[in-house]
């Protein structure tokens, strides 16, 4: 499959091991754009609720009945229900419809953002959501050796930087200083061809795993911040 596949299909894999307690159930996605990701979403039984934010409110307008539930959903409904709200809205700000949220999910965000907004996404999700886990992946540009001649400065116009596997592990490790009850497991998504494994991978990927024995603080003042695009509903059995 293409890259993009590969990336949703490990977010599912991630988001589905045994080894999380609990097993995650709330679920918010930053960057969603065109909500491709959601239908993987859909498909780890354990989900009951999903919220997907993007800044731009026109690929929201426009792709946002791609989270509307199927009539197939209806003939066969999945475990449990599911409920799905679409929000726009910024991840440098925090409103109150993410507490609670067990699993975080940003994929290819990071590299779009300016570096005070990276920092506000930082304390959005590992201050004020404080998930079980967080995922993000971003280009690994020690691979884009193996694209020369393919790009511009960038893999696209909107990037505002490209890391490096040192860069972007110095992030997660300022991360982990600033916010130590987390711990980070780094991998990545797309295997180079043969003979070029020293690039690594195309996307790397970072995970972050809150210890168990850290009990997360109370945001008292979180108001709802983001507008509402659109809820659904998905029946369960
Ligand atoms: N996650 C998508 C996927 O896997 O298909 C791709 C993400 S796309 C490359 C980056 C998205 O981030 C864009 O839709 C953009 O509107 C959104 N974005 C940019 N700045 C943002 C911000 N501050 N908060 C939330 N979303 C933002």
């Amino acid at each position: 499959p293409p890259l993009y596949r590969q990336r949703y299909e490990v977010v599912r894999q991630i988001l589905k091991e045994e080894r999380w307690s609990p097993l995650p159930t709330k679920v918010v996605e930053f960057g969603c754009a065109e909500l491709a990701m959601f239908q993987y979403f859909k498909q780890v039984s354990h989900i009951s609720e999903v919220i997907m934010v993007d800044i731009d409110p026109h690929i929201l307008d426009y792709y946002v009945c791609r989270a509307s539930p199927l009539n197939s959903d209806f003939l066969n409904p999945r475990q449990n229900p599911l409920h799905v709200e679409v929000l726009c809205g910024s991840v440098a700000d925090c409103d109150v419809r993410l507490l609670g949220a067990n699993a975080v999910v940003c994929i290819e965000l990071i590299e779009h953002l300016e570096m005070d907004i990276v920092a506000k996404l930082e304390r959005t999700i590992f201050g004020f959501i404080q998930p079980d886990i967080a995922i993000f992946t971003t280009p690994n540009s020690d691979f884009n050796v193996l694209l020369k001649g393919m790009l511009g400065k960038f893999r696209h116009y909107d990037h505002k930087f490209e890391w490096s596997r040192s860069e972007f592990s110095d992030w997660t490790n300022k991360i982990i200083s600033q916010y130590p009850h987390y711990k980070v497991e780094i991998s990545g998504v797309g295997v180079p061809p043969e003979g070029k494994e020293d690039v690594g991978y195309c996307s790397q990927l970072a995970l972050f795993i809150r210890n168990h024995d850290y009990v997360p603080t109370q945001s008292e003042d979180a108001k709802e911040v983001y507008t509402t695009c659109r809820t659904y509903d998905h029946p369960g059995k």
